[in-house]
């Protein structure tokens, strides 16, 4: 049975009244949140919002070392989605400064850019984010214990403070929100290469910079290096990287990170790195040889989930370590619930957001809630960035059940005609024949992800191509060509899946 403890506030209560601090019913708080990333952040002030008292425990934040990888705000603000976007700004600039000359700016001199000072900038406005989180607790009147949390029992977490001391706390309801790790394959000389974690705070700006992995990380990794002026060499195990995407949109991807000027080495793994005076070696699985300043391995994330203790609790896993539960999110232990990427399901901040909703709505604001997972638009900030929402053409074929129209449409967007740069973007719209609604959209190219967001409501309200074509452009953009797509670039006929018998 879970041990029973009073907040400092009830004890001295107790004590004022001439009570003894006795331990029935009572537990510390309604809810204990292990892990104040996005998912588990939202869940406490959502819950506490609800009136119940909720405490969350996370490791303290470390700007520039990855031992650790705590911080309020989680691995999206500290170690994620917004450094990483502050440094795709910054690595924009590189290319935009060379579009700009044929619009009259004139650069004279060398243009140099200093990683150090970008750098600064960003551990700066990432401490801002930190400090803005740990508020938003505050201000819900959560309490933050920075420390690391596991579970001892179906409503107990001992929280390992800095000092080393344990202390216990007791809740009616426990919730797993420690989110995802990177992962390294295990190559002979794996510790030489990085992680996203260090890509986001090195020292020194990588001049030779290699990439393993066809994944996000990697394609915008890649991008933000040789935006900056970096030599970047690609090397991902598929022909094209981006495995999951629409395919078309994987080629071009590829094609414009070529013309970006980073070396792609498809179906290509790393063998070998060997540490030298000159750089680390990287032995290809071909048997080439390259030297880098850094070797990024961007090839994939786990479940973070192996300290919490979860196996003694008898807390379901799958085979990779992800929290098992159900659509509310909860586990097989009734007191305990789990969201974002600890669960891998969806592995993205705004769905864990969504799931930490539900969680809150379900257990403490009387209205039960299950995440929804269709139409979950996404995008990868390489650059220029890709953004789909709904099913690619292969997914569409795939799970059709009737025929399918395909439109596209592929053009030099406007500000290149004059800025010289060769680069396609591509846009394509995905329809169910039958019911004329959209099932998939994509776009590769400037603003996509501005632009996929908008998109993402009409597919959510499940609007009909009828629907985008009777929908005014907004002239000249590159957005208006989704409701200007007016001939079918493709039709593909239903194809009956054979029956296969139990
Ligand atoms: P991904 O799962 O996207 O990609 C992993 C890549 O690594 C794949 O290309 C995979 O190749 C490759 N890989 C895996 N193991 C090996 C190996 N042993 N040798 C060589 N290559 C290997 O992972 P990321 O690390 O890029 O990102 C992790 C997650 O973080 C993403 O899935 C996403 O959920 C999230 N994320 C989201 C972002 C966004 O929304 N913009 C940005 C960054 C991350 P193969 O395809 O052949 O299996």
């Amino acid at each position: 049975m879970a041990r029973k403890m009073l907040s400092d506030g009830e004890l001295n209560k107790a004590a004022a009244a001439g009570e003894e601090a006795t331990t029935e019913t009572h537990y510390d708080f309604d809810l204990f949140v292990i892990g104040a990333g996005s998912g588990g952040v939202r869940a406490a002030r959502f819950s506490a919002n609800n009136g119940a008292k909720v405490g969350i425990c996370e490791l303290p934040f470390h700007p520039i070392s990855s031992e650790e990888i705590g911080g309020v705000g989680g691995t999206c603000v500290i170690r994620g989605c917004v450094p990483k976007k502050i440094l795709v700004y910054g690595a924009t600039y590189g290319g935009e400064l060379e579009d700009a000359r044929n619009y009259g700016w004139e650069i004279n001199g060398n243009v140099d850019f200093n990683w150090k000072k970008l750098l600064q900038k960003k551990t700066d406005e990432i401490l801002r984010l930190n400090n803005i989180y740990k508020r938003l607790l505050a201000n819900a009147a959560v309490k933050l214990y920075e420390g690391e949390g596991r579970i001892v029992g179906p409503n107990e977490v001992e929280v390992r403070q800095i000092d080393g001391t344990k202390i216990s706390y007791t809740a009616k309801h426990i919730l797993i929100a420690t989110g995802s790790r990177a992962q390294k394959p295990n190559i002979p000389g794996h510790e030489l290469a990085i992680t996203s974690d260090e890509a986001l705070s090195l020292e020194e700006f990588p001049k030779r910079a290699i990439v393993l992995g066809g994944g996000y990380i990697a394609v915008e990794f890649a991008s933000i290096w040789r935006g900056m002026g970096a030599t970047v060499d690609l090397f991902f195990r598929k022909e094209l990287p981006l495995r999951g995407f629409d395919d078309e949109m994987r080629a071009l991807v590829a094609r414009n990170l070529e013309g970006r000027g980073i070396n792609l080495h498809p179906q290509t793994s790393l063998a070998e790195l060997i540490k030298t005076d000159d750089g680390i070696k990287v032995i290809s699985s071909h048997g080439e040889e390259f030297v880098a300043d850094v070797v990024l391995f961007a090839t994939g994330r786990i479940p973070n989930t192996k300290r919490l203790n979860l196996e003694a609790v008898g807390v379901e896993l799958d085979q990779v370590g992800a929290v098992k539960v159900d659509e509310y999110s909860r586990t097989n232990i009734p007191s305990i619930w789990a969201v974002g990427d600890a669960t891998n399901r969806i592995n993205l901040t705004p769905v864990a957001l969504m799931e930490a909703t539900c969680f809150a709505n379900t257990v403490f604001g009387g209205k039960p809630a299950k995440a929804d997972y269709t139409n979950v638009a996404c995008a990868v900030f390489c650059i220029p960035p890709l953004a789909v929402v709904g099913l690619s053409e292969e997914e569409a074929v795939e799970k059709a059940t009737g025929d399918i129209l395909v439109f596209t449409s592929g053009f030099n967007p406007m500000k290149n005609t004059i800025s010289g740069r060769q680069e396609k973007s591509l846009m394509k719209l995905i329809v169910d024949e039958k019911t004329d609604k959209v099932i998939g959209a994509s776009m590769c190219g400037p603003d996509a992800a501005e632009i996929m967001q908008g998109i993402a409501i009409a597919l959510k309200c499940g609007a009909t191509k009828a629907q985008f074509d009777s929908t005014v452009g907004i002239h000249p953009s590159s957005a208006e060509e989704f409701v200007t797509m007016r001939t079918v670039t493709r039709r593909i006929a239903y194809k009956a899946k054979p029956q296969t018998s139990l």
